[in-house]
């Protein structure tokens, strides 16, 4: 069978090796060329961490909504203008606030993501490839003895769940990442999960490429922007792009934030919004740096890893569209907390710039497998936990497109 997959970041890159490995002839249509940033895939803080599992519609959000209004260093922003979408989307994200739906979507979320990690564990040892991965477990840490007793209670839901946790004092938090400012006494201590990992998607995303290139029957057309899709009664006949025609006989939407674009386009409407999100990338001045945990300021709302020589740092959740401008002020709070904490370890003179859009639904899940058109097969909306759920979630679709039970409970994630 012949598969067309649209988009060649992280989740696009992972459903065509899972087709491949099944057995199918795909190729991949990515609009940016071969060294492109892709999307999201190309910026994001690097966690593979079904701790970060919570969806973000809760009972507290209205709470994060108004702190951040009142503190605009903690990088939530919501842009009131004329945006349709905005408000749709907004007013199904609320409808998602009540307890029990929080607990729902977290507990979905956390099933997908941890499935996600035994798979992408399987994919590491078949193909072996380095993406500057770090197996040493992510620290989030807090403030008062307050937040971080808080902090402990929020986290036993996952933990009720399967997720490894274990409580760090100050000491502990400072050996467990060395890396700290000794001075820095910042934290209280934080929750430490030792099996979530750190690891450069965007390296990764090349590689599993290359390898899909050199050891299965997997094209890639990179420079190829999809223009339209072609509708022909229920199916999808070909798909028009800036490098020419592409038929198959089934189809992946896998555009990230602009999957909703393509999509309305045959008369699907997807319930994501693009939230933008900052980072920088500094060279650590000591390349012999030893791996340590990631790490999150949960105060601050900033998240770091070190992928070998370089040191990632993210923050941010801006409402504004599908605009990925940013100006130097929008890098302020993440720089003010990398010179605070981490002060000696990096050139952030030498530090490059980015934003991305992360595909947020509602529900803070994926929606995965079989839409309204018969050929055409949906792996989109991975919101802030693409990366972690990147693999769970191809192998997902593939196993629909196959015809095979997927592994894990799919109804939360189906389009309704
Ligand atoms: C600031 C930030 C921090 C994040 N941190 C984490 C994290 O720590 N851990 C984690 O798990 N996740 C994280 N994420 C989320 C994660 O990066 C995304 O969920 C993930 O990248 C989504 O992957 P994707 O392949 O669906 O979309 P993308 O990565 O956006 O890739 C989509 C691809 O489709 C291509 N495309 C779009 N339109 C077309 C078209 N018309 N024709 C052809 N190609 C097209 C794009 O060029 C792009 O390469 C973060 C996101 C952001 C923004």
């Amino acid at each position: 069978m012949k598969v067309l997959v649209i988009g060649g970041g992280i989740v696009g890159v992972t459903t065509a090796y899972y087709l491949a490995q099944a057995g199918m002839d795909v190729t991949v249509l990515e609009a940016q060329e071969e060294h492109g940033d892709f999307g999201a895939t190309a910026g994001n803080a690097g966690f593979l961490s079904p701790s970060d599992a919570f969806a973000w519609a809760s009972p507290s959000a209205l709470k994060v909504a108004i702190k951040s209004l009142l503190n605009p260093e903690l990088g939530v922003q919501y842009k009131f203008h004329m945006d349709p979408a905005l408000w749709a989307w907004t007013a199904s994200f609320l409808s998602q606030c009540r307890p029990s739906k929080w607990a729902k979507n977290t507990d979905s979320k956390y099933r997908l993501a941890d499935y996600s990690i035994e798979m992408l564990q399987e994919l590491r040892s078949i193909t072996k490839i380095n993406f500057d991965v770090s197996d040493q477990g992510i620290s989030y840490a807090s403030r008062s003895a307050g937040e971080l007793e808080k902090l402990t209670k929020h986290f036993s839901f996952l933990q009720d769940r399967g997720l490894e946790l274990e409580i760090l004092d100050r000491d502990a938090l400072h050996e467990k990442l060395p890396m700290l400012d000794a001075n820095s006494n910042i934290y209280a201590g934080a929750v430490y999960s030792p099996n979530c990992k750190t690891g450069d998607s965007t390296k990764f995303t090349k590689e599993l490429a290359q390898w899909c290139i050199k050891h299965t029957k997997c094209r890639f057309v990179w420079g190829a922007s999809v223009e339209s899709i072609l509708r022909e009664n229920n199916k999808i006949s070909g798909v028009s792009t800036s490098k020419g025609e592409f038929k198959a006989d089934s189809y992946v939407l896998a555009a990230g934030a602009h999957s909703s674009i393509l999509a309305k386009q045959i008369g699907i409407k997807l319930p994501i919004y693009p939230i933008k999100g900052f980072s920088i990338t500094a060279p650590l001045k000591d390349t012999k740096t030893l791996p340590m945990s990631g790490f999150d300021d949960t105060d601050k709302l900033v998240a770091l890893s070190v992928f070998r020589d370089r040191l990632r740092i993210v923050s941010s959740a801006v409402f504004d569209g599908f605009d990925t401008s940013h100006r130097q002020r929008d890098f302020h709070s993440i720089l003010k907390l990398a010179k605070e904490i981490l002060p000696d370890i990096a050139n952030y003179d030498e530090a490059t710039y980015w934003a991305g859009l992360r595909p947020m639904t509602p529900t803070s899940l994926p929606i995965l497998g079989t839409s309204p058109i018969e050929n055409l097969y949906l792996n989109v909306g991975h919101g802030n936990l693409g990366w972690t759920m990147s693999c769970g979630t191809a192998k997902i679709v593939a196993d629909l497109i196959a015809h095979k039970t997927p592994d894990i409970e799919i109804n939360p994630f189906q389009m309704k």
